[in-house]
């Protein structure tokens, strides 16, 4: 017989949330690593004593963890979700008949208590010590990268070089995007970057970067700079900055350092790919932090005409001069200076020459200098740090970082398709920061989750 359905008699239930939530979801996991704690302690001062007690800001962080976790990416559908789903509800501590706030409400928090607390990296920072005493980071090898996510902007909405003039905004009635990148003019991750003017700037975010770095059309975005740990692709910090090189290599810099301040953790090496070579950027790591770069280098020496390359010349640390394949040396000056000041090495760009009359007596200058008289060697500044890194390059474990490096290229895949960031909601440094410091939480969480998921045996201990 056809079953009917009928409207259930019962006016009461018995209703346990708790026991609707399968032990099995993704929130019931990401909760047993998710400390609140902090939100409340970081928030203290920040409120007064006297008054209406306000919406819990506990409320508005777990909503945002549940929006970031599961790839929710508007905050007004969020708030549907959490008020129709029961183990969003759960998550939530809402209850079945807890209010939801309305959407507006995260803005107001975003750009009041949350930004002056820096509550978002609080809430970051504890869930990285999170992963360090569940023993997820090793702290040995590092692997730093940028991706590019499109900004929230339109293209036409733009000026070029010509008749953009940072000079003739008016600051008090500038959006807050615009304002933010009035602040961060002489910010290295930003404005001071790099002296070279974008051929275009976005009216409704000037801090974002026109770049066609992408392989495709230019667009108009920001860089999401990963440092990671490779043991189990945990990300130890994030940042954000304009989306071009150097912005990336400070940001690299600044995270490492950040990294041993807040935990103590300096890795031992770190693997990136070439556009963290540079000369000076090599020099840092090596000298200053005495870590090993598994990095390519921006290198033009090696000739591909059957002539022979720098690395055919060996470099004489002691008596600073390089050794042709010949064995004549290669020296900076031949002149006996009176003032032994003017023989000490300057600073930059150096060229090591052979003489005229050895060249041209070698049996092998067809092979060496053939279109000029004598060969020169130039060394950079950095030279030294650029050598040890050749070094790493050739050494049997470069091939292993090489391949942890992938890591970091799985979590921005990761971050764009299955969390979908793939084009920013908010505007401005500030707002954009938040974004990836949600979508590395996020990313934390679900990791966590992951490796130490809850067996039926930590459950009963719990
Ligand atoms: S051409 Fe000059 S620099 Fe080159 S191998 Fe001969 S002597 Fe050395």
């Amino acid at each position: 017989m056809m079953g009917v359905l009928e409207a259930p008699a019962r006016l009461f239930y018995d209703f346990d949330l708790e026991a609707q939530v399968p032990a099995n979801h993704m929130l019931r996991q990401v909760d047993r690593f998710l400390d609140v704690r902090v939100v409340h302690e970081a928030l203290q001062s920040h409120y007064s004593h006297l008054g209406r007690p306000s919406i819990d800001p506990e409320l508005i962080v777990r909503m945002l963890v549940v929006g970031y976790t599961l790839g929710i990416r508007s905050e007004r559908r969020l708030c549907e979700e959490v008020h129709l789903n029961l183990a969003y509800r759960w998550f939530c501590r809402l209850g079945l008949d807890g209010k939801v706030p309305d959407h507006s409400t995260f803005s107001k928090y975003r750009h009041g208590k949350f930004r002056d607390s820096d509550l978002l990296r609080v809430v970051f920072e504890a869930v990285v010590a999170r992963c360090i005493s569940e023993g997820l980071i090793g702290g040995h090898g590092f692997a730093v990268d940028a991706s590019l996510i499109e900004a929230d902007v339109d293209r036409q909405n733009s000026s070029p070089q010509t008749e953009w003039d940072t000079d003739a905004i008016n600051r008090d009635v500038a959006p807050r995007a615009v304002r933010e990148y009035l602040d961060v003019l002489d910010d290295k991750a930003f404005g001071a970057a790099t002296a070279v003017k974008p051929k275009f700037t976005s009216h409704v975010d000037p801090a974002s970067q026109w770049t066609a770095a992408r392989k495709g059309p230019a667009i108009f975005s920001y860089s999401n700079n990963y440092l990671i740990d490779t043991d189990n692709a945990v990300i130890v910090d994030v940042e954000a900055t304009r989306s071009i090189r150097t912005a990336e290599v400070g940001a690299a810099q600044t995270m490492i350092d950040r990294t041993n301040e807040r935990f103590g953790i300096k890795p031992d090496w770190l693997v990136a790919d070439t556009a963290y070579g540079s000369a000076e950027n090599l020099a840092w790591l090596v000298k200053k932090r005495e870590i090993i770069p598994f990095i390519p280098l921006i290198d033009k020496s090696e000739r591909t005409d059957g002539t022979f390359s720098r690395s055919d010349f060996e470099w004489d640390d002691d008596n600073e001069r390089y050794t042709c394949p010949e064995g004549k040396h290669l020296v900076l000056t031949r002149r006996n200076y009176s003032d032994p000041r003017r023989k000490e090495p300057r600073k930059g760009r150096r060229k090591y020459r052979a003489t005229k009359a050895l060249c041209d007596a070698c049996p092998s200058k067809m092979n060496c200098c053939p279109n000029t008289n004598t060969r020169y060697i130039a060394r950079e500044e950095h030279e030294d740090a650029r050598d040890f890194a050749r070094l790493a390059a050739k050494s049997d474990f470069n091939s292993k970082a090489q391949a942890k490096r992938k890591k970091v290229e799985m979590l921005f895949a990761h971050l764009k398709r299955i969390l979908k960031l793939g084009r920013l909601r908010l505007r401005g440094p500030c707002g954009v920061q938040d974004e990836f410091t949600l979508a590395a939480i996020a990313q934390n969480l679900r990791k966590l989750a992951k490796l130490r998921p809850q067996t039926t045996e930590t459950r009963i201990t719990i």
